[in-house]
């Protein structure tokens, strides 16, 4: 599912059934803002849902909050957002477009990776079951160049990124001759840098207003609460905060759908541990959030780690978990030590002393944090764009149908189940309605009498159901329904008073968290 012919069916798809609107459709839409539909909400409850519980229910020390959005403007300085969150952009004088000099060029090495590894597939057709792929790896010519080139502008980049040299980071997009994708040329601009956060005021004028800024990050709303929740939670060092909520940033290169938005939310927890322990809790916390991902069964080999080279200011570890988008591997989370460098600096800032007695130790400390961080919306779009498949059945006269069918893990889908009366008559709709009345506090049910049998199946395979029931005739006399199997198509036929546990054994998020351990 790599071609862009399929993310654009994706988000067409996401529109026609309800799970995402360009933001202030009527007006034609608003850049890189998007709104949930009626089945989109549903499904990112159901991965807040799965996030929290598999954070705050199955660790005894983490707990959660929910901090507000607006807060005072010294934490932006003290975290260092006000200074250095920035992104180096560029502008092509012709086309008068704006890019971000880092990811022009993470393109252009895309670009030769992809011509690598197109060498590689000629060679293993061409050599069938002889081929030894690491060998040609390291002696093709072709091959060898390829890679050679790519790593020599990667460590170009990451050389000028660490240095902050703009005028070094032009000069690599001059000597890769980048062209700009719309004008076609080369006429670029110095690299300049962009403060990436939304400021407003709080407060009238008369009064004096004070700039305050939309957050970039949650994370901020945990360390200025870390006291507080320390003391009023009596929590002992190892412990964590969870939170959700909203952020934003306004990204210059915002595409990709709701991959990089303006405003999005992030599920991010931030664990507080001893000095000198950090960086073994930066392992396991990659280990565990992994597991998180590989336990919804999207395919393990759609997942790997990205180590970074160019650390942030604050860090002294960090890494990605990608995963294998439509467009590519991408970040969809981050694994981040934090060092002690966020509460050292609220404590400088607010002249709060921010520090932990630890009983064990006998001494106070500043605690170090290790901190994970996910896009909420980047989870839906894995989810949505791995789960988006088109199928060709035959049908038993012989000819060939189609359906999309959205495989979202069970536990997440919108819609747990259909019911649907055979016919719209002879009581039928009264017995569904019966059935869904008491199925209702269980699952989330969506009844249908409109159209064929046939066309409900497809609305339900579109928006991921993984059950359909269907009521007929043979129903007021012994009380059995069909249930139909969203992946397989299979259908058995079952009592109703069996619906209830067959169907919980696979839509409850209990089974999938109980899978974490
Ligand atoms: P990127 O390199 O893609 O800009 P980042 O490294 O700046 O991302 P972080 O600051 O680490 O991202 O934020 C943590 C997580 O928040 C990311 O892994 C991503 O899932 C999500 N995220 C960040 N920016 C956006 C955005 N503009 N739209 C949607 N999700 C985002």
């Amino acid at each position: 599912m790599a071609s862009e012919d399929t993310f654009k069916k994706i988000i067409a798809h996401c529109k026609e059934y309800g799970f995402i609107f360009p933001s202030s459709d009527i007006y034609d839409g608003l850049g890189a803002v998007y709104d949930y539909g009626q089945t989109g909400v549903e499904l990112k409850n159901n991965i807040k849902k799965y996030w929290w519980d598999a954070m705050v229910l199955l660790h005894d020390n983490v707990v959660g909050i929910d901090s507000a959005i607006f807060m005072h403007p010294t934490i932006w300085k003290a975290s260092g957002h006000v200074d250095a969150f920035n992104d180096p952009l560029i502008d092509n004088k012709d086309s008068k477009k704006r890019y971000r000099a880092d990811v022009l060029l993470e393109e252009h090495i895309q670009k030769i990776e992809d011509k690598l590894e197109k060498e590689v597939e000629k060679a293993a057709k061409r050599f069938g079951d002889d081929f030894d792929e690491a060998k040609f790896r390291t002696t093709n010519q072709r091959a060898v160049e390829y890679r050679q080139k790519a790593e020599e502008v990667r460590d170009r980049m990451n050389d000028a990124l660490k240095r902050e040299d703009f005028e070094a980071l032009r000069q690599l997009i001059i000597d890769c001759e980048i062209v700009c994708p719309i004008s076609g040329t080369r006429n670029w601009t110095e690299v300049r840098q962009f403060n990436l956060m939304f400021s407003t005021e709080m407060g009238s004028t008369a009064d004096g207003a004070l700039k305050i800024y939309l957050r970039p990050e949650t994370a901020q709303g945990i360390f200025v609460n870390y006291l507080n929740v320390q003391k009023t939670g009596r929590m002992k060092i190892p412990f964590g905060i969870a939170q959700i909520g909203k952020a934003f940033r306004n990204e210059i290169v915002a595409r990709q759908f709701i991959f990089r938005m303006r405003e999005f939310e992030q599920m991010e927890m931030q664990f507080f541990v001893p000095p000198g322990t950090e960086l073994e809790w930066y392992e396991k916390w990659k280990e565990t959030r992994l597991k998180w991902h590989k336990n919804l069964g999207l395919g393990d080999a759609n997942y790997r780690f990205h180590k970074h080279e160019k650390l942030a200011h604050y860090a002294n570890a960090a890494s990605d978990i990608e995963f294998n988008f439509p467009f590519g591997f991408k970040e969809l989370e981050g694994i981040h030590s934090r060092t002690h460098f966020d509460l050292s600096q609220h404590q400088k800032f607010s002249g709060k002393k921010i520090q932990y007695f630890d009983p064990e130790r006998n001494e106070s400390y500043t605690p170090y944090v290790i901190e994970t961080s996910i896009g909420l919306d980047r989870m839906f779009l894995s989810i949505i764009s791995n789960s988006y498949t088109e199928e060709k059945l035959t049908k038993e006269d012989g000819s060939i149908d189609e359906r999309v069918v959205m495989r979202i893990p069970p536990a997440l889908a919108p819609v747990k189940l259909a019911i649907l009366p055979l016919v719209k008559k002879d009581g039928l709709p009264e017995k569904a309605t019966d059935i869904k009345n008491k199925l209702k506090f269980e699952f989330n049910c969506q009844y249908d009498e409109k159209d064929s049998i046939g066309k409900r199946y497809r609305r339900q395979d579109a928006i991921g159901t993984p059950f359909c029931i269907t009521i007929d005739h043979q129903t007021l006399e012994d009380d059995t329904v069909t249930i139909r199997h969203r992946d397989t198509m299979a259908q058995d036929r079952v009592q109703v008073s069996q619906l209830s546990e067959i169907i919980s054994e696979k839509v409850s998020l209990k089974s999938l968290l109980q899978k974490l351990g």
